[in-house]
């Protein structure tokens, strides 16, 4: 008998993971492997930020912290929501985290009960599922059209609905679409949403800054009647190229985030006391830099968006935000290619032109498979000319 628990057995390791993995063995083997499977950007954190870390471990901030974040940073976190989304919280209305991902996890494993069902619009971020089985609950995965850009419509949300739904989980920009709602399609969610009371709304808000064309970011606890209902979710990681210093936070109601703070109290404390100093300078330094690093991701979104669409055989919608898109492969796959699924196309594609994407099936929606454009111009280039030859090669 296996030592492994049966909550474990339930979920998956990370497929995206799984891929950035392959593709770095593939590289230390000495092949010349074009990575378009991270989700991180591939800037570096800011100078200024930097030096913040570097002061308060020279001053000493080397030590445990408040389990759920020092007052500065959330102080920071507070400014922010005001600053930016017209939100007021106090401070025991936000909880700080080793990353955006513990703090939903936390979340989960505090809110959920057996057979409690969360509602995730798909395609969806690969962890949402497991985390859901993980904490014993029912990821009800509601399947979205390219037609709708990925999105999830009032029609759908309410079909989804039973008497167990828990949580509705919004993410905007998405990852793996880069789909974003308009203000006008929140409102449309929020009237049944409204009438709904029991249901709570997790808002991962983790791409807000990586948005073009002055699209107008709008999150559902903006939607007063939701606001005590909904938990949002943010973090540095994304906005601050700040992935491996792990600080994601979160505000709502204080229920729940003293619930996560309990859950994080039992596990791994407080996030780190550097990382935290850093995420402070984030938050209140200069913002400069996000417009300069955008428009580099929105000029390389383009070229990718028409150089796929310049391939026979693939479509690929023009997404607001983050730094990924979901192109169609469906024409590819059948008889003619001997390609049966999306996981044939993006394996033969490392394999036969060394270039790593993900395929959409591990995002909860087949046919389409993920790019993410968070590389330099020089490698997105090759990486085209070669899915190009790839794809013309397959009949
Ligand atoms: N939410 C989404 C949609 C993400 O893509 C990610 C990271 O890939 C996260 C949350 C978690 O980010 P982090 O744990 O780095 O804050």
């Amino acid at each position: 008998m296996s030592i492994v628990s049966n909550s474990l057995k339930r979920i998956k390791p990370s497929p995206t993971i799984a891929v950035t993995t392959k593709a770095r063995e593939m590289r230390a083997a000495g092949k010349d492997v074009i990575g378009l499977g991270a989700g991180e950007p591939d800037f570096d954190t800011p100078d200024n930020i930097k030096e913040a870390a570097i002061k308060a471990i020279k001053k000493g901030d080397t030590k445990y912290t408040a389990v759920d974040g020092t007052p500065d940073l959330k102080k920071a976190i507070q400014a922010k929501f005001l600053r930016e989304n017209n939100l007021s919280y106090e401070l025991d209305q936000i909880t700080v985290g080793t990353g955006g991902k513990q703090v939903l996890y936390n979340a989960f494993m505090a809110t959920v009960n057996k057979g409690d069902e969360v509602i995730i619009p798909a395609p969806y971020w690969v962890s949402y599922p497991d985390m859901i089985l993980l904490a014993g609950g029912k990821p009800k995965i509601v399947k979205c059209d390219e037609k709708d850009s990925f999105k999830i419509t009032a029609n759908k949300l309410k079909k989804a609905i039973s008497k167990k739904t828990k949580w509705l989980i919004l993410n905007s920009p998405s990852n793996p679409t880069g789909s974003a709602y308009t203000k006008e399609e929140i409102i449309e969610l929020s009237k049944i949403l409204i009438k709904n009371k029991k249901i709570y709304i997790l808002s991962d808000d983790i791409y807000e800054h990586i948005i073009y064309n002055n699209f107008n970011f709008f999150t559902t606890a903006q939607i007063k009647a939701l606001k005590d209902r909904t938990l949002t979710m943010n973090g540095v990681s994304k906005s601050y190229s700040m992935t491996g210093w792990r600080i994601g936070y979160a505000a709502g109601p204080k229920e729940i985030i003293k619930a996560i703070s309990k859950v994080q109290s039992q596990s791994t404390s407080n996030p780190s006391s550097i990382s935290q100093a850093a995420a402070v300078e984030a938050l209140n330094g200069t913002q400069d830099f996000i417009k300069t690093r955008t428009d580099s991701f929105k000029q390389r979104r383009d070229f990718v968006v028409d150089s796929l669409n310049s391939i026979k055989g693939l479509s690929c919608l023009r997404p607001e935000g983050a730094f990924y898109v979901f192109p169609s492969c469906k024409k590819l796959l059948g008889k003619k290619t001997k390609l049966k699924t999306d996981k044939d196309f993006v394996e033969k594609l490392l394999e036969r032109s060394e270039v790593a994407v993900v395929q959409g099936s591990a995002f909860g929606l087949d046919g389409y498979f993920r790019v993410s454009y968070a590389t330099s111009m020089e490698n997105l280039k090759k990486a085209m000319n070669r899915i190009k030859s790839f794809c013309e090669n397959l009949n």
